[in-house]
Parts: structure tokens; sequence; C-alpha cells
């Protein structure tokens, strides 16, 4: 039996020819003059005498555009080409290439902080109003806002010359601690060592004396070198904290938050409705123990799976079905789709030599995405295809933006993604064609409300809690641990008979330096998508609409006039939360029901 559609992406029809291509050199020549342009745009920038002289601003704007674009058109290329062959040399090559890109891409970034503080506030704000910039304002002006409250411009560049040593160098060094780490295990009557990743994907085996054996033997590995992350994460909160101070801003939540385009209110009526409506994930979480014959259950037994009933389906199946279900919201989102599938704009080949994992990128000269994941015919795969489209969609609404206003935050980023996910995963638990498969595919559903309610929560209470407590001076391993375990309890609303003391340790994102707070823009963007989710079912002739119309604005405004402009919802109120996790609370009566005796 033939493919209806092919598996493998076309790379050509971007740049012909690979690693090899000749049009890629081109091109990463064109992005160097890009970016010598706007150099000299910003050398050549006088501050005006009147506003109505925007000559210099409007060709920064201009040749940042045009750098943006080749840029991360580059950016976009080499990341497919390392993607589909580890293997391949020249695509090594040109990762140099696309660092170099971006590291001057962000440097002349800075020199647009230090021409724009310039400008008097009075001519800054009129000049904004002009016809030619009224529609880079928000963007504009919010770099201005921020480079206002940091440091004088030396004093930043200063700064970011001592973080690489003095900040990212910790980030890199916990990578070095983990990567030296080795778990023995005893499985299956044989001792091995493994890897803390390869461990830890054994922590969902259906035996539980697996998980516990597994569990007690990565809590000891962890512990060993507890001393090395206490030291690690202090020195890098010691750092933000210092720069902190040093730019007088009071709170550890500023930076993050101002990243987000979100504010403090957002967030607290977000984890407000959160923790209002715990008691109704608590009964999924009682339910599952008895499923397993615990009174409670345990860190380890969370993930646990409760049936492995889901059917395997081909590719074409799975586009198919993603195809369908997208058209009973959005013909338009169903129409995209479809021709992402017949002109191969996705890697979905099952072979070796592929990087793991799934993205999806796009290229704002081609205005095209391509997707990259590995299928092998998982419900989660489907799952993961949907997500992946989501975002190409994202991408596609945005084309007309301008490339400047395209560029919206990681708690928006996830919006459209999570989208078309539940439209997908809610259609698959529909057709189940069996009692077990259903369970399985609403526990998965109700997996992703657990972890973004009550582990997010509890990663985001233990760093909010470090920090205050950073402050005062160093804390130590053993405080650590306290912490950790007095926010899981929290999270989890006390319903675990074992937690992890040592998850401040294991948990990557602690020690991520490119985003700070790297936590609730998780669960915002999983709860944003969700009450649009629910939005569409009320009003469906009006969806398409609406929701192409918000994802045009989630490169141009903050979250709370985004929600106001096209949901009618004021973020800052719990109702609109509350909303949101009634979706969630759905699969959770779905699964009692189910699994009732
Ligand atoms: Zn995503």
């Amino acid at each position: 039996m033939t493919n209806k559609y092919g598996q493998t992406w076309d790379l050509d029809a971007i740049f012909p020819g690979g690693s090899d291509s000749s049009a890629l050199a081109e091109f990463a020549q064109k992005a160097d003059q890009a970016l010598t342009d706007w150099k000299q745009a910003l050398e050549a920038f006088q501050v005006p005498d009147q506003a109505e002289d925007t000559a210099g601003l409007v060709r920064i704007v201009e040749k940042w555009e045009t750098s943006a674009k080749h840029v991360f058109e580059v950016v976009a290329f080499v990341e497919c080409l390392v993607a589909q062959d580890v293997t391949d040399k020249k695509a090594k090559q040109w990762s140099g290439k696309k660092d170099e890109l971006m590291a001057a891409y962000s440097g002349t970034l800075t020199g647009v902080d230090q021409v724009i503080t310039q400008v008097p506030q009075q001519t800054w704000e009129q000049l904004l109003e002009q016809p030619e910039l009224i529609n880079y304002a928000f963007v504009l002006d919010e770099r201005k806002k921020e480079a206002a409250e940091k440091l004088s411009p030396e004093q930043e560049i200063l700064l970011n010359d001592l973080a690489i040593d003095g900040y990212h160098g910790w980030g890199g060094m916990y990578d070095t601690i983990v990567g030296s780490i080795q778990v023995p295990l005893e499985i299956d009557g044989a001792e091995k060592s493994y890897s803390v990743g390869q461990a830890a994907n054994k922590m969902d085996a259906p035996d539980r004396q697996v998980r516990q054996h597994v569990f007690a033997r990565m809590q000891e590995a962890w512990t060993e070198k507890e001393d090395f992350f206490a030291e690690t994460i202090n020195h890098l909160a010691g750092f933000r904290l210092q720069t902190y101070k040093h730019r007088k801003w009071d709170s550890v939540l500023k930076e993050p938050l101002a990243y987000n385009r979100m504010s403090q209110d957002t967030l607290d009526a977000m984890w407000g409705a959160i923790s209002d409506e715990k008691d109704s994930f608590v009964k999924y979480l009682q339910r599952k123990a008895k499923i397993l014959g615990l009174e409670k259950l345990s860190w380890y037994d969370i993930d646990a799976p409760l049936s492995s009933a889901t059917k395997h389906v081909s590719y074409d199946e799975a586009a198919d079905f993603i195809v369908k279900n997208f058209r009973t919201y959005s013909s338009q989102m169903a129409d995209f789709s479809q021709q992402a599938f017949e002109k191969r704009w996705i890697e979905a080949e099952d072979r070796n030599s592929k990087r793991p994992g799934g993205f999806c990128t796009s290229f704002p000269e081609k205005k095209e995405s391509r997707i990259f994941m590995t299928f092998s015919g998982t419900a989660s795969n489907v799952s993961t295809l949907a997500h992946e489209l989501g975002h190409a969609y994202h991408s596609y609404a945005m084309n007309d933006v301008e490339q400047l206003n395209q560029q919206y935050a990681m708690n928006v980023a996830e919006t459209a993604s999570t989208l078309a996910e539940l439209i997908v995963s809610d259609a698959a638990v529909r057709e189940a064609a069996t009692k077990d498969e259903k369970i399985a595919l609403i526990e998965e559903k109700i997996q992703r409300s657990i972890a973004f309610f009550m582990n997010i929560h509890a990663r985001f209470l233990f760093e909010t809690r470090f920090y205050e407590e950073r402050k005062n001076g160093l804390v130590s391993a053993a405080r650590l641990r306290e912490l950790m375990v007095d926010a899981q309890k929290e999270a989890y609303n006390d319903q675990l008979d074992e937690y992890d003391p040592t998850f401040w340790a294991s948990k990557l994102h602690f020690y991520a330096t490119d985003v700070p707070f790297y936590n609730f823009p998780y669960t915002f963007g999983y709860l944003f998508s969700t009450g649009i989710y629910a939005k569409a079912a009320e009003n469906p002739e009006d969806f398409e609409r609406s929701y192409n119309a918000l994802l045009e604005d989630t490169g141009r405004m903050t979250v709370e006039d985004l929600a106001m402009k096209h949901l009618q919802e004021d973020l800052t109120d719990k109702s609109f939360w509350l909303k949101a996790i009634e979706v969630c609370k759905q699969d959770i009566e779905e699964f009692l029901r189910l699994t009732a005796e």
C-alpha cells in the first residue's frame, strides 16, 4: 500500500541543496548585510527636534525588521538541517554561523535601547503617534520603558559581559554535574548504570516495585551531589538578585512578568482560581490510588500507567483525523493543515540519525513553517502532530503582521498549539473503541492538568520562597529540601504519601538562565487556550474570525488587553480562570464515572 502523504519534509522549497546550499550561503550574506545596515542606521540617528522628523527612527525600524527576517530565516533553516541528521557535519558548521548571527542580532538590539533612551519622553510620545510609526508603538514603547528601568546602557553592557561567566556559567555548571551522574539500577536481575535521563524514563514502569527502586536510587544519586547543586543554584540566584538590587527592582517576579507581558494581578487571579479548585483534582488522585490498591499515591505513582489500551494509527490516518476534527472548529485551520501535509511541511519519518523531540519553526521571508517530530503511531504522537500544526497555524495567522509585531512571549506561544491538541484529544476520547482505551486517553489529558495545576504550582511556590530566603544569605541543601517538600505538600493538597525532596536539584528549569521563572507561563498558556476552547463551544459561528484576530494580536499587546479585546474577559478576575478550569474538571468527572465499580 502506498502512503497518501510523504513523511519527509521538503526543505528544498526554502533553500535547495541542504547544508551544501549555495542559496543559503547567499542568503546568509544578505543577513550579514542587513545587520550592518541596521548598525549604520543606529549610528546615524540623531534625536529629532520635532516629532514630525521621524526619518531616523523609521530607518532603524526598517533595518531592524529586515535583519530580523533574514536572521530568523537562516536560524530556522539551520535548526531544520541539524535536527534531520545529527551526523551532518556541514550542518554543524552552519550552526556556528547561526549562533554568530543571533549574537550580532541581540548585540544590535542593545544599541537600539541606547538610542531610544536618549529621546525625551514628550518627543517620544509624539513620535509614536506619527502614521509611519503608530503600528510599532507598543513594541517600541515597551523597549524604551524596559530600558529606562535598567542601569545605564554602559553598565548593562558590562553586566551582560560579566553574566557570561558569572551567571550563564552556573547554568553550564549544572549540565556538567548532571552529566556526571550515573544511576545504578537493578532491572530484571542485572545491575547496570544509567544516565539520569535514562533512569527517569523508567519511572513510569507499570510495576510499582520497579518505580520504587528507581525512585530510591535516583534520590541517592541526586543527594550525593546535593552540595554542588546547592552551590550552583545559590550563585545563580545571587547574581540575579544583585542585578535586581542595582536596578532597584524589589520583586523577583518583575522580570518574568514583564517578559510575559502580564501583571501580578493576573498571576494572582490564576493561581487563586487553581487553589480554589484543587479539591476536584484531588478526587482524581484518590481514585487513582484506589485503583492501584494504595492508601495514598506517592510522587512516583502519579505518572504510572493504568492501562496501555490505546491503539496504533498510521500517519495517513492521523493526518486525516486531525484535518477532519480541525474542520469542526475552523475550515481555515483544516485547509491550512491539509496543505501542510500535501506540500510536505512535516518531517515525521521514524528513522535513526534524527534528533529526538518535536518542534515547529517558521520562515518569515518565505512565510512557511516546518514541523519536526518522529511519528511511530501512538496516541501521544497524534497529539504532538496536532500541537505542532497549531504552532504553524499561529505563524500563518500572523503572516500579514509586521515582523516586529510577531514576537510573542512564552505564555501565549502555546495558545494555538494547546488548542489544536485539545480539539484532537477530545475527538480521540469520543471515538475510542473500548472503555479501557477511553480511560487511557482521558487520563493522558488529566495528567496534563495535574502537571500544570500541581507540579508546576509546586515549582512556582518553591522558587518564589527560595528567592526570598536567598536575599538574606546562602540557603543550605537541607533547607532547599525542606522548602521543596513544603511546596509540594501545598501544591498537591497534602495528598501524597511520599514527596520528592531532591526535585530542586533534578529539575533543569530552576537552572535555566535564558528566562527566569520558567514555570507559571506554562500554566498560563494551558489555561488561556482552554478558556478560548470553552468560548468556542459557546459561540461556534464566530470562533474562526475571533480566534484569527486574537492570534494576529499576540505579539503587540499585553495579555490583559488581548483577552479584553478578543474574549471580553478580565484576566485579573478569577472568573475567566475558573471557567477554563471547569473544562478540565469535566475530564475528571468522566474519569470518575468510567472507573467507578
Ligand atoms: Zn509547543
